[in-house]
């Protein structure tokens, strides 16, 4: 009888990935995590069981073979693994630095259950930082079709239709309302977490590929989707749900009031955080309350504190477990400095004569007992309403889709909350040969999600030219 294959022990404690120290980097925007070196890469790899069924596979929404490419990282094949990593996910520089992982390929990972789950996410980083550092290899194109897809929106959505399109032989040309092109990976997620450069270098690698894109073009005023229809031969609309939600409540109009989009936008797109080298000026003052508690809350705050604000407060209305929020934002958010207010919610801001910002009333929240969709409600306490003076409210309670668009589009239908309506297999809208997805139709908000959408829209958008050229 031969002799049992050993049972590869359990190491329960993940390989920590370097960070810049809190006091130096609250000080810059440069990021916060430094990555893996190679050493604690394959280290970090050697922790996963590889496992028959692969949990995490399944647990990532564009069904990358996490616990294969890990492999590789583990046996030292970077560029095995990067290959493997980029058969589904053509940002993992991106998505490696900004997604979910705890709640999505982390989250089944078997050793989670005894210990810290394999660091998937950090590893995917490593390997798109490795080939970064070696020379992105260009995909292989087929050749030319005649055909081409106008795509509104250079967000994850639009840049995966565009890389897809693009290796396939079609036409390719992005239309951009915004100056510069990358969406929400450029004018939202600041440098701290997501660097700028890693965006430009995924889109250049785009334009050598033959994708046009055009800027400063705003769809349903500069061009309409017809116009499209009559330039190319479909569209796709990744156009994100970039307007602004407000409270509605007393002093929401008063100076020293921003959205959390207003307020990222001037940062980074418009980097005010570069004044005077860059010439935005914002006027905010020392005392910030940011009201929300996921993603876009806590890039506002932590942006706040690097532009000199000494005391931000979150102001979340549930308590800290029902954050949306990245667990490590969270934590990084902790470690530079701001104070979190749980179980706290405006009732009106409140201003001097001038119109300035000089405080917020609060009322403290309880959570109601689960409902039946487990969700616990945060229902305000009688009699808690207390003042707090700050000089600056930012906004970050969510996001919802323009209306311009579908205002401009004689039959595109729309939900009644605005959300553009897509059949879900080919991300097809109700107007034939125009597509959608991402942010704009509704169905939560994340990068990946937005580039899974895209990856369906193409391959649709690909069939429809086959039957109709
Ligand atoms: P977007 O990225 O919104 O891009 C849409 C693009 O379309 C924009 O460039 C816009 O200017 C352009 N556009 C809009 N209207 C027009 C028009 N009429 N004509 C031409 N162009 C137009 N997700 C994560 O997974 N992890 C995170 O950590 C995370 N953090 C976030 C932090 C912030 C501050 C924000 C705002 C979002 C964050 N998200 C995060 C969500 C994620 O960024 C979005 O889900 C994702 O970017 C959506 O991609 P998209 O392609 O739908 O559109
Ligand atoms: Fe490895 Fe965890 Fe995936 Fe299993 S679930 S293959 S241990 S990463």
């Amino acid at each position: 009888m031969g002799k049992k294959p050993e049972k590869k022990k359990l190491r329960p404690d993940r390989i920590a990935v370097r960070e810049r120290a809190p006091e130096e980097r609250v000080k810059d925007f440069r990021e916060v995590p430094l990555g893996y070196t190679v050493n604690q890469a394959k280290d970090e790899a050697g922790r996963c069981l590889n496992c028959k069924n692969r949990p995490c596979k399944s647990g990532c929404p564009v069904g990358i073979d996490c616990g294969g490419f890990v492999a590789k990282v583990h046996e030292g094949d970077f560029l095995g693994a990067v290959k493997l990593v980029k058969e589904k996910n053509l940002l993992p520089a991106v998505t490696g630095r900004v997604c979910p992982q705890v709640e999505q390929c982390e989250g089944p990972c078997v050793i989670g259950k005894k210990g810290a789950s394999v660091g998937i996410g950090n590893l995917e980083r490593f390997v798109a930082d490795w080939e970064r550092a070696h020379g992105v290899v260009l995909p292989d194109k087929a050749p030319p079709t005649g055909m081409s897809v106008g795509i509104v929106g250079s967000g994850p959505s639009g840049l995966t239709v565009a890389a897809d399109m693009i290796q396939l032989g079609h036409g390719v040309t992005i239309y951009e309302a915004l100056h510069e092109p990358g969406g929400v990976l450029v004018y939202g997620i600041p440098e701290f977490r997501l660097p700028k450069t890693i965006v430009a270098e995924q889109i250049a690698s785009l334009t050598q590929l033959g994708v046009e894109i055009k800027v400063n073009q705003i769809i349903g005023r500069t061009l309409t989707v017809d116009d499209l229809l009559h330039m190319h031969n479909a569209v796709f609309l990744g156009v994100g749900a970039g307007a602004p939600v407000f409270m509605g409540i007393r002093g929401e109009n008063l100076i020293g009031v921003y959205s959390a989009n207003e307020f990222l936008t001037r940062s980074n797109l418009m980097r005010a955080y570069k004044f005077p080298e860059w010439d935005t000026p914002m006027r905010f003052g020392k005392r910030i309350a940011v009201i929300g508690g996921g993603n876009v809350a806590m890039d506002a705050a932590r942006t706040a504190l690097r532009l000199g604000a000494t005391d931000v407060s979150v102001i979340y209305r549930r308590s800290r477990e029902e954050m949306p929020s990245r667990a490590e934002e969270i934590r990084h958010g902790e470690e530079e400095g701001l104070r979190f207010d749980f179980l706290k919610a405006p009732t009106s801001i409140i201003g001097d004569e001038k119109g300035f910002v000089v405080g917020i009333q609060l009322v403290d929240m309880r959570l109601t007992e689960p409902d039946a969709s487990g969700r616990r409600r945060p229902v305000p306490i009688e009699g808690s309403e207390h003042r707090r003076d700050v000089d600056t409210v930012i906004v970050a309670i969510g996001q919802r889709p323009n209306p311009m668009i579908a205002s401009t589009t004689p039959g595109l239908e729309v939900d009644k909350r605005g959300y553009l309506v897509v059949d879900e297999e080919t991300m097809g809208t109700t107007r034939e040969g125009v597509y959608a997805g991402g942010d704009i139709v509704g169905w939560g908000a994340s990068v990946i999600r937005a580039m899974g959408d895209g990856r369906k829209a193409a391959k649709a958008i690909h069939n429809y030219f086959t039957l109709t050229s």
